[in-house]
């Protein structure tokens, strides 16, 4: 299931309202489907302690967006100097935030370990020696190589070019040792939207088995393994959806066992993005045009600058047709944005109601890697960005961009240095 019942419950009796305040294009996220996202995620991992989630703050890095996480008890996971910022704004420090950065350059380490610093995830055993000042509590993103199958998005780990690789990451450790680190954290992402709950227990596996093995090497202890995001959301109406409850079951188990055979057990973190809010935002956009040449066009007001997954994934998002079902008359069409792209479509051959102009369409599960992955190519801006409160009102949390921001960083003076 895309857009839960309760989320259209709750939106589309006032989006008409919605549209006429704000105009369109817009997302709008869901505080109670957030929330309640949340609460399940920590229920389900109860039994681990010290659980936490960094949420991935790129999939939806808005203020609004992390305060909620951070009513949760979440930690942020930032992989840029933007996202260290925006996390230190609404109150984050020190360990509430993991930086998984790569290929990471000297003004990201500085401004990573300033202000109370945070957990650094190092990418590479080359990256130790400049790191400025070693922190106490260090963790190394492990990248497994052969022998271990990622999943269809983000590949064979061999081809990756994130982590530390299998031959390089005791040594790792022991040269972070040996420059002053103290407490140790491990961390690795192999998998991305993925349903099947079964890659993580494996990854988990691999994690505590390999914990044991550096632990044995160095007689050092981990104070937390850190599986990654890439939990999935059902995109399609015919997907399943991850079973969490069997993931928290099976994922407790490993912790337990590795408890009575060690005597202690690290913490379990995860940096889930999608999971936690893909499914709670729709972007809405109004159809303006109809076009009927060698396949039927509906135009929208928003282009890919606003929803790239499609464009660039050939990523499925379900679209609904405010006040209409397929109950009624239904065509076949290409919904389609105003860039000079081809690729520049919402949806390919899609059976939808009938689309008059004026209609609204509330395109699913935009929550994550949404507004996010937005762009200003064709110059074109991206939109606002709405929330829908849990008490029902509407709050605007990103104003829509204006040309004077796509202007801003232009010289119109000359400004010219002879060398
Ligand atoms: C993108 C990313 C995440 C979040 O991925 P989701 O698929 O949104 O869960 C977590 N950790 C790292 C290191 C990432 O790059």
């Amino acid at each position: 299931m895309p857009m839960s019942q309760n989320f259209k419950d709750r939106l589309f009796p006032v989006l008409d309202k919605i549209t006429q305040h704000f105009g369109t294009p817009f997302h709008i996220y869901d505080e109670t489907g957030i929330r309640q996202t949340g609460e399940m995620l920590k229920k389900n991992f109860s039994n681990i302690k010290g659980f936490r989630e960094y949420y991935a703050v790129k999939a939806l890095p808005n203020p609004r967006i992390l305060e909620i996480m951070k009513s949760m008890g979440f930690g942020f996971d930032c992989s840029s100097v933007t996202e260290l910022i925006l996390s230190r704004r609404i109150g984050a420090a020190g360990e509430d935030i993991m930086f998984t950065s790569n290929n990471t350059s000297h003004f990201e380490f500085l401004t990573a370990e300033k202000d109370g610093g945070c957990i650094l995830n190092l990418d590479d055993i080359s990256l130790i020696p400049k790191v400025p000042n070693m922190p106490e509590l260090i963790c190394f993103r492990y990248n497994p190589g052969p022998g271990v199958s990622g999943n269809e998005i983000i590949g064979n780990p061999e081809e990756a070019k994130y982590g530390v690789s299998d031959t390089q990451i005791i040594d790792a450790y022991r040269k972070a040792m040996a420059a002053g680190a103290k407490r140790f954290g491990l961390h690795t992402m192999i998998v991305s939207n993925e349903r099947n709950y079964t890659y993580k227990v494996k990854t988990t596996k691999m994690l505590l088995e390999l914990a044991e093995k550096i632990s044995d090497a160095l007689g050092i202890k981990f104070e937390f393994i850190n599986f990654g995001g890439g939990l999935g959301i059902p995109y399609k109406p015919e997907d399943s959806p991850l079973n969490l409850e069997a993931l928290g079951t099976e994922v407790t188990k490993l912790f337990d066992n590795f408890k009575s055979k060690h005597g202690y057990v690290p913490s379990l973190y995860m940096e889930s993005g999608r999971y936690m809010t893909g499914p709670h935002g729709v972007l809405v956009v109004k159809a303006i045009n109809r076009k009927d040449i060698y396949r039927k066009y509906i135009g929208v007001d928003a282009c890919m600058t606003a929803l790239m997954r499609p464009g660039i994934y050939g990523a499925y998002h379900h679209i609904d047709v405010l006040g209409k079902d397929m109950s009624g008359k239904t065509e076949v069409v290409d919904v389609a944005g105003s860039l000079c792209e081809n690729n520049d479509k919402f949806a390919i051959q899609r059976e939808l109601p009938e689309i008059k102009d004026g209609d609204t369409l509330i395109i699913h599960d935009t929550g994550a890697h949404g507004h996010a992955m937005g762009f200003n190519y064709n110059g074109k801006l991206r939109p606002q960005e709405l929330l829908l409160r849990t008490d029902g009102s509407v709050e605007l949390i990103r104003r829509a961009e204006t040309a004077d921001d796509y202007f801003a960083t232009l010289n119109f003076k000359a400004d010219k240095i002879l060398f």
